[in-house]
């Protein structure tokens, strides 16, 4: 048994390290290549990727996943070994049914649509991006397709970003979010005490920002070692192997909490690859359970501990010292609340607890859209205007605060929004567990300590990396499956008692 899993994983390692290597390359595009790299970068990613493809979808490869299945019997179903059968069989199953032309080809326009998005972006010029978008959507049909017979048109989409996931399940979990949401968010602008978050759009130096979120991240549990720092236009994280895995991060010099939490939302995905199981390397079981539970990571450490009163216990003195002239006259709770403030506002990943995940349905809602050709490509401006009205109440001046603000329609990414308010659910489900078995919690972030935190996470989510599948692993913590009402009781409480509702 042992000689033919050995031989899987190594045929697997090739793959991942194509992944890896191209994974390196994307890297670089986002932080220091010059715009002239542009096409050739383009060309390498596709021949890695389809290289990569072709090498995972080969005949050799399903002998090998053959032989090791024929064995499988043998072992307990949730060891390791009989995981990373299961894992691989069924993303070979699905990478099987995509032709590595179409790989190629996606590769190719996606990563010259990157280029051209961010120009149209910096200059809020949306026709330029059309052609790129259009071309994209059109791939992502025939992807679709590749994957019939199908419920819903946006499923194949789904699955790739949370394994086992249909599209009526989230739509019904964003039916429970979206009118509760709404209505917290009405009764704080009607009802609510008015916070004043003036202090944190002061004018703060670029590099003492840099300082303190690196103190942060090394504060939570960021590994140096294993990992690095570095700027780009939208902050990401990428691992190549549990020993190497980056972050990057954005500034704004007005506004403190675009870097901050930032970096404390990237540190936290971070944080999740570099537990994996170092055993995991090199195969598919070293991700993450999926995207949504990924999030989950990072909007715990951003917001669940970030954006807590007892975090800036240990370390508003600490932002005091940092920024003298900008927070010396300033107290911890008008700083808390600051940080807190609810607002309908344009910028997803500038948005707050209260609103965030409305302008993740609002995508949801047009991706669908798209998808069953019920929206044009050059109709979208308009219609992301519309529903932007319809859920926050307020419409972007131009594309650049709208339609072309998030990166991932650029890179091909449909169907992979709905997993950042998966996200939020999941992070609120775990943080109900946490209380429960960390009594103390609360005064351990006071007091600036992050060990047992980061242990728990450690021990029930990131050793085990893509060993189990999202709902399992989710049930197997909690007791129970995906659920929106503790986000939504931690919303009330925490918004309740900074608006006095
Ligand atoms: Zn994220």
């Amino acid at each position: 048994m042992g000689e033919k899993v050995d031989e899987l994983r190594e045929s697997l390692g090739v793959v991942a390290d194509l992944h890896a290597a191209a994974g390196v390359l994307h890297w670089d595009q986002q932080t220091y290549m010059p715009p002239g790299g542009a096409g050739g970068r383009a060309m390498q990613l596709a021949t890695l990727s389809q290289l990569a493809h072709e090498r995972f979808v080969s005949d050799e490869m399903d002998a090998l996943l053959e032989e090791a299945e024929s064995k499988v019997a043998d072992l307990d179903p949730d060891s390791d070994d009989a995981r990373l059968i299961r894992k691989a069989r069924r993303d070979f199953d699905k990478a099987r049914k995509v032709p590595p032309e179409w790989v190629g080809e996606f590769t190719r326009i996606t990563a010259l649509a990157h280029q051209v998005w961010e120009k149209a972006r910096a200059e809020a010029d949306f026709p330029q991006f059309q052609p790129h978008l259009e071309k994209i959507v059109q791939l992502r049909r025939q992807y679709v397709d590749f994957f019939a017979p199908y419920d819903h048109v946006y499923d194949p989409l789904l699955d790739d970003f949370e394994p086992g996931m249909k599209t009526t399940e989230v739509k019904a979990v964003f039916d429970e979010l979206r009118t509760e949401q709404i209505e917290l968010v009405q009764a704080i602008a009607e009802r609510g005490t008015p916070v004043d978050d003036s202090v944190v759009h002061r004018r703060f130096d670029e590099q003492k920002q840099w300082g303190f979120g690196m103190e942060v991240a090394k504060a939570i549990g960021y590994d140096f070692q294993r990992g690095r720092q570095d700027k780009s236009v939208h902050p990401f994280t990428v691992g190549f192997g549990t020993g190497d895995v980056r972050i990057t991060t954005r500034f704004d010099p007005n506004f403190l909490n675009t870097a901050l939490f930032g970096t404390m939302h990237e540190t936290g995905h971070a944080m999740y690859e570099q537990g994996i199981d170092p055993a995991f390397d090199r195969t598919p079981l070293a991700e993450g359970a999926s995207l949504g539970v990924h999030e989950s990571q990072s909007r715990l450490w951003e917001n669940l501990v970030g954006r807590s009163r007892a975090f800036w216990v240990a370390f508003y003195p600490r932002l005091q010292e940092t920024f003298p002239g900008q927070l010396g006259d300033t107290d911890l709770e008008t700083f808390y609340r600051a940080i807190n403030k609810v607002e309908c506002s344009l910028i997803r990943v500038e948005a707050d607890e209260a609103t965030y995940n409305l302008h993740v349905m609002l995508r949801f809602e047009l991706e669908i859209a798209l998808m069953q050709d019920t929206l044009a490509v050059g109709d979208l401006p308009e219609a992301w205007n519309t529903k932007s009205e319809e859920f926050l109440g307020i419409v972007p001046s131009d594309d650049a605060q709208g339609v072309l603000q998030d990166v991932h329609w650029s890179g091909g990414m449909i169907g992979y929004f709905p997993t950042y308010a998966l996200g939020n659910l999941i992070a609120a489900q775990l943080w109900a567990k946490i209380e429960e078995d960390i009594a103390d919690i609360e005064r351990q972030i006071e007091r600036g300590e992050f060990g047992e935190l980061l242990s728990w996470l450690r021990e029930h989510i990131h050793r085990h990396g893509a060993k189990f599948e999202p709902m399992e692993l989710l049930k197997d913590i909690t007791g129970t499956g995906l659920t929106a009402q503790p986000y939504l009781r931690y919303l009330r409480g925490k918004f309740g008692e900074i608006y006095d509702l």
